[in-house]
């Protein structure tokens, strides 16, 4: 059975159809990758999935549950974990303790979250600590574990943003865009990870992706949308060699 399930999913800008009537499944313990030209409706997409925007239509379904209605920190409750393009990180905190507040960065502002560190590191994220040392060791962030975000590469602090969501034991994992920013080199260690992610933990993951190599690379299923509308899903290569998703990709 799929583990998250669109049915018609649409939302609007005013007049503009910026998700139009999208459907998909996806399976347990694969990777499934949003594609599409430049205002395809992809970022718009991620964003109703993770539910920071309202669907106009349609249902969300995850592990057979209704979650269209549901705000952003409830589905963080069910098992499903986002990263952000622009990294929402704590700045003036090490790796260590953006990684032990990560359970909270979901659902409070930069500001109380850092209020809550100056004060006491709550019990609920020492308890946690078992799994954050996991992850660093995981993701090799041994030697960047007390520094301060503010003084990292953006390379290595993509790297905090992906453990900071494997810290919350997801079972859904979405990553908008895991390749914008790095180098090749970077981003071939990413495609590494993404692998590990879903094989040694087996969490599905979702993501969006401009980097054809990447997307080549780690997925397992692919959609390509275009003007908010699915063209097709298939392997990275029946999609790709879709007449109409070259057709959209040359701008026609
Ligand atoms: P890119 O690859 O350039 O990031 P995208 O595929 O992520 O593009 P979206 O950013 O989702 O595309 O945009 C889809 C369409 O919806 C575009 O026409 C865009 O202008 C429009 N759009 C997106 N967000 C809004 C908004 N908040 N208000 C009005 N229109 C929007």
């Amino acid at each position: 059975m799929a583990i998250f399930q669109a049915r018609d999913v649409a939302i609007k800008f005013g007049r503009i159809s910026a998700v139009d009537g999208v459907t998909f499944d996806i399976e347990p313990g694969t990777v499934f990758t949003i594609i599409g030209p430049n205002g395809a409706g992809k970022t718009t997409l991620f964003n109703l999935i993770s539910r920071l925007y309202d669907t106009s239509a349609g249902t969300l379904t995850f592990e057979g549950r209704d979650i269209t209605n549901l705000p952003a920190h409830s589905i963080a409750g069910l098992g499903i974990a986002r990263t952000f393009q622009n990294l929402e990180l704590f700045d003036h905190a090490t790796v260590l303790q953006n990684l032990l507040l990560g359970r909270h960065a979901h659902t409070r502002s930069n500001l109380v979250a850092e209020l809550l560190f100056l004060g006491s590191v709550r019990r609920e994220e020492l308890a946690h600590r078992e799994k954050v040392e996991e992850v660093i060791d995981f993701l090799n962030l041994h030697k960047y574990r007390d520094s301060m975000i503010v003084n990292l590469p953006y390379g290595v602090r993509k790297v905090v943003e992906l453990a900071r969501a494997l810290c919350s034991e997801p079972k859904l994992l979405l990553l908008d865009e895991p390749s914008s920013g790095l180098n090749t080199e970077e981003t071939g260690e990413m495609a590494f990870w993404i692998h590990d992610i879903r094989d040694r933990y087996g969490i599905t993951v979702l993501m969006v992706e401009h980097d054809m190599g990447l997307v080549n690379r780690v997925s397992d299923k692919v959609l390509a949308l275009n003007y908010g509308r699915v063209i097709t899903i298939g392997t990275a290569a029946q999609v790709q060699s879709h007449p109409e998703v070259i057709t959209a990709y040359l701008g026609g």
